[in-house]
């Protein structure tokens, strides 16, 4: 049995000075900050994650949802997803949002995560879980069973030959889709992050998912302002109808002006390493007539660099219909 001490830091700075002290920010620390505990508790329950000192950041002014002067939104890291998915401007001007959230989990568990610990969940890959097995993820160099074994819900997009794990996040997926902006605050200042340099690619350092540094702690996430008529679907494609990871998953905003696909963004859930956000696709779109023909294209441009493995080359062609699916779904909205 592993202790721990519990801690509640008085203010930001306290916590930020506290969480400092940890070796890393991430696989391994010794030092953590903890949320809604639903990812946490169960990896220390699981003793994946062994932290000396768990620092409970719920009592911080990070609770809320604000409107911002420039139209967009800002959210606090410690916002449940809940709230957060039914909260009014999110639903009518952040639908793609307020769609992955509700696609997650259940909704005891949607009660308790929150924004931030949504950012920073980590994947279900069995061998991960099991600290019996080898895992490089969870010790560095000591290889990756996955590659040679059960990978059929693994990723297919941003692999290496350490590290083939998906990034579980819907949320992340809808925010990669809204380019939503990280705020951090750290023991060098506060600095902003896009999501899309956010989490990081496995390559040689599968341990290391994102760019947080010892003692940093996310405060809130921010959207940018609506973009008028802006039609958004996130589709979540599983084993089974809820409470299911997803094997793809795709969000999507489109403008038309008339048939004519005026601004897109595309982002695929389950299938990457991290929130996939498609350029390619994105690019095969714009200023295309909205048509399930040029939606498979972009399809099939999204997923070209797919590389399966063993047990999930089933995922390239679920995650084109998926998208292809969503694009329809957006352009007959
Ligand atoms: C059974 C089950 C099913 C699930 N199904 C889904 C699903 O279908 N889709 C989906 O997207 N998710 C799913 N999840 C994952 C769930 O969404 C995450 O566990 C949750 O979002 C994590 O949030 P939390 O606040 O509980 O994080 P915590 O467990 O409190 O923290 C997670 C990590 O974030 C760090 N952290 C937390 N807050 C901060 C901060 N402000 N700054 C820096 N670091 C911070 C913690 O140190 C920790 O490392 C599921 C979880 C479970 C247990
Ligand atoms: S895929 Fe990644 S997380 Fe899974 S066993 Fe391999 S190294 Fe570990």
């Amino acid at each position: 049995m592993h202790f721990f001490e519990y801690q509640r830091p008085e203010n930001t700075a306290a916590a930020i000075a506290a969480a400092g002290q940890a070796k890393t920010a991430q696989q391994g620390a010794d030092v953590r900050f903890v949320a809604g505990g639903t990812t946490l508790i169960d990896l220390m329950k699981l003793e994946v994650e062994t932290p000396d000192r768990l620092l409970d950041i719920n009592r911080l002014p990070f609770d809320k949802i604000e409107e911002m002067r420039d139209g967009g939104l800002k959210i606090g890291a410690t916002v449940r997803n809940s709230d957060l998915a039914n909260h009014a401007r999110v639903q009518r001007d952040y639908s793609v949002l307020s769609q992955a959230i509700l696609s997650g989990a259940s909704a005891q568990l949607r009660n308790m995560a929150t924004t931030a610990g949504n950012l920073l969940q980590r994947t279900r890959c069995v061998y991960f879980r099991d600290t019996a097995m080898s895992c490089n993820k969870r010790e560095p160099g000591s290889g990756c069973p996955a590659i040679t074994g059960s990978n059929r819900m693994l990723a297919i997009l941003g692999t290496s030959d350490q590290c083939i794990a998906t990034n579980p996040s819907d949320m992340c997926v809808a925010m990669a889709a809204l380019e939503a902006i990280i705020h951090v605050e750290g023991r060098s200042g506060a600095r902003t992050v896009a999501i899309g340099d956010f989490h990081l690619l496995p390559g040689s350092t599968p341990q290391r998912e994102t760019v947080l540094e010892p003692g940093d702690l996310i405060t809130n996430v921010t959207l940018p302002p609506p973009r008028t008529g802006s039609r958004q679907v996130y589709l979540k494609l599983r084993d089974r109808a809820s409470y299911e990871f997803a094997l793809a998953s795709a969000a999507v905003m489109m403008n038309l002006n008339r048939e004519t696909i005026s601004h897109v963004r595309v982002a695929l859930g389950g299938v990457g390493t991290k929130p996939w956000r498609s350029p390619e696709a994105e690019a095969a779109l714009m200023g295309k007539r909205a048509n399930v023909a040029n939606f498979r294209l972009a399809a099939d441009a999204a997923l070209r660099n797919a590389k399966p493995q063993s047990e999930n080359k089933f995922k390239i062609e679920l995650a084109k219909r998926c998208l292809t699916h969503a694009l329809q779904t957006a352009a007959n909205g």
